[in-house]
C-alpha cells in the first residue's frame, strides 16, 4: 500500500469532484462522483445511476469499481467520494462491502466537500470487522 502522491491527489480531487456532473439522479437530485486510483497510475471514475425502479439504482462508488474490474484493473491506491452537502457523506454500506471485495481493508478513502476540503478513513475504519473473499473456506 502507498499513498497518492501530491500530484495524483490534486488529480483525484479534480476527477472526483467532475465526476458529480456525470450524475444520473432525476429523483433525488442527490449528486455523487467517485474516483478510483490504481496503482498503474489510471483514474477511474463513476457517477451514481438511478432508476424509476429505485433499487436498481447505483451508487458512484460501484460504478467506478465495476467499470475498473470489467476494464482488468485490481490493484487500487484509493478511492474518493463527492457529494454536493458539507460535511463531506461517507460511502453506504453496500458501497463499502463491495470494496471490500476488490481493495485492501488498509486502503484510503477520501470523502470530499464540494469546496474540495477532504477528510479520509481506512477501508477497515468504515468496514470494521468485515466479511471478505478470505473469509469463505477454499
Ligand atoms: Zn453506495
Amino acid at each position: 500500500m502507498r499513498p497518492p502522491t501530491k500530484e495524483e491527489f490534486d488529480q483525484l480531487r479534480e476527477k472526483t469532484l467532475a465526476a458529480r456532473e456525470s450524475a444520473y439522479c432525476p429523483y433525488s437530485k442527490f449528486r455523487v462522483g467517485a474516483c478510483l486510483l490504481t496503482t498503474s497510475g489510471s483514474f477511474i471514475t463513476g457517477a451514481n445511476v438511478e432508476n424509476a425502479s429505485y433499487p436498481a439504482g447505483i451508487c458512484a462508488e460501484r460504478t467506478a469499481l465495476v467499470k475498473a474490474i470489467t476494464e482488468g484493473h485490481k490493484d487500487f491506491v484509493c478511492i474518493a467520494v463527492a457529494t454536493d452537502i458539507n460535511p463531506a457523506a461517507s460511502p453506504c454500506g453496500i458501497c463499502r462491502q463491495t470494496m471490500r471485495e476488490f481493495c485492501d481493508v488498509g486502503m484510503p478513502v477520501y470523502m470530499f466537500t464540494p469546496d474540495g476540503k477532504s477528510e479520509v478513513m481506512k477501508l477497515d475504519e468504515l468496514l470494521p470487522r468485515s466479511f471478505g473473499p478470505d473469509d469463505l473456506p477454499k
